[in-house]
């Protein structure tokens, strides 16, 4: 086990204008760990309440997901609604659940302490905080985050950013973070909190990596069908980090690469609602589609 995640586990209900789930598989660390499970073991902290189905634990561990730090209390699972209009790129968070989240204190099993890769998927940044201080001497610590947390706990989410080596975030939430507009001036304030490499997550349209020698932009696949871009970006971060714990590097060279290994995860998962599409995806259409990611930007 080489990566470690902390994240929601949820039932999130989601509404596109190509159909609506209901209290399907989803939350941060859930999309993350399936998606980094193609290229590395994973190791879950998170927790879960007495409703979350069997069936969704079986899946996990058909992806060979360690969840010895998944916990089950009493209470509900974390729930998230929302919902995407004509504008794919922008989720409406309708209602929010915290439910067994809300006392959650989370607990690193001793097999994961040793994990050289951690990855602190958009919850609560005190509970990243706190499986941070439990990891000995991670390789490589990186961290996303949500509008959610930037308003409600600014200043202990500071405290985490500082911390890590990458921050993942989307283009709107970059700009809130650092206050600024200017992408490049965004990333400067942002590498000036702690973090020295930062990629923005652009939707639809690809994702930047900035690092303080280059800036490397990638496309996003495109598809003619995207039916629900729940997770994108999760999954994004999984295919990203998963490469990075796989090829433990981090130099340039890799990190250009797991940018595009993530617009390949993101790209499967925005074919169907919830987990449809990651639960019959391959690893030769992992590949596959990584190549053709060559012929669309290679000139
Ligand atoms: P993404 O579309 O990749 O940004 O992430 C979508 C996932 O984030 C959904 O499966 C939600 O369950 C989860 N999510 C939404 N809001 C929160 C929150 N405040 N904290 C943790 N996870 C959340």
């Amino acid at each position: 086990m080489d990566l470690l995640v902390v994240g929601s586990v949820a039932l999130d209900s989601v509404e596109t204008p190509y159909g609506r789930v209901e209290k399907a598989l989803g939350g941060s660390a859930v999309y993350f760990s399936v998606s980094a499970s193609y290229f590395t073991g994973v190791g879950m902290v998170a927790v879960i309440g007495q409703d979350f189905s069997e069936d969704y634990v079986d899946f996990l561990k058909s992806r060979n997901i360690d969840l010895r730090g998944l916990k089950r209390e009493h209470g509900l699972t974390f729930q998230w609604r929302g919902r995407y209009d004509s504008d794919l790129n922008e989720a409406k968070t309708l209602d929010t659940q915290l439910n067994v989240f809300e006392d959650f204190r989370p607990l690193v099993p001793d097999e994961y302490q040793e994990a050289s890769v951690i990855f602190l998927a958009n919850i609560d940044p005190e509970l990243q905080l706190n499986v941070l201080e439990q990891v000995k001497h991670p390789r490589l610590t990186i961290c996303d985050t949500m509008n959610f947390w930037i308003e409600k706990k600014p200043d202990q989410l500071k405290e985490t950013i500082e911390r890590v080596d990458i921050l993942i975030i989307n283009e709107g939430e970059a700009r809130q973070l650092s206050r600024e507009y200017n992408l490049i001036k965004a990333y400067q304030k942002i590498s000036s909190y702690g973090p020295k490499t930062l990629v923005i997550k652009q939707g639809s349209y690809g994702a930047l990596l900035f690092t303080p020698s280059s800036i490397f932009s990638a496309p996003a696949y495109p598809l003619e069908s995207v039916l629900d871009p729940t997770g994108a970006g999760d999954c994004f971060a999984g295919g990203f980090t998963g490469y990075l714990a796989k090829s433990q590097g981090s130099a340039e060279k890799e990190l250009n690469k797991a940018v595009i290994y993530g617009s390949v995860m993101a790209s499967f998962n925005v074919e169907d609602f919830s987990l449809g599409r990651l639960r019959t995806l391959t690893l030769d259409e992992v590949e596959e589609r990584f190549e053709s990611f060559k012929g669309l930007t290679q000139f």
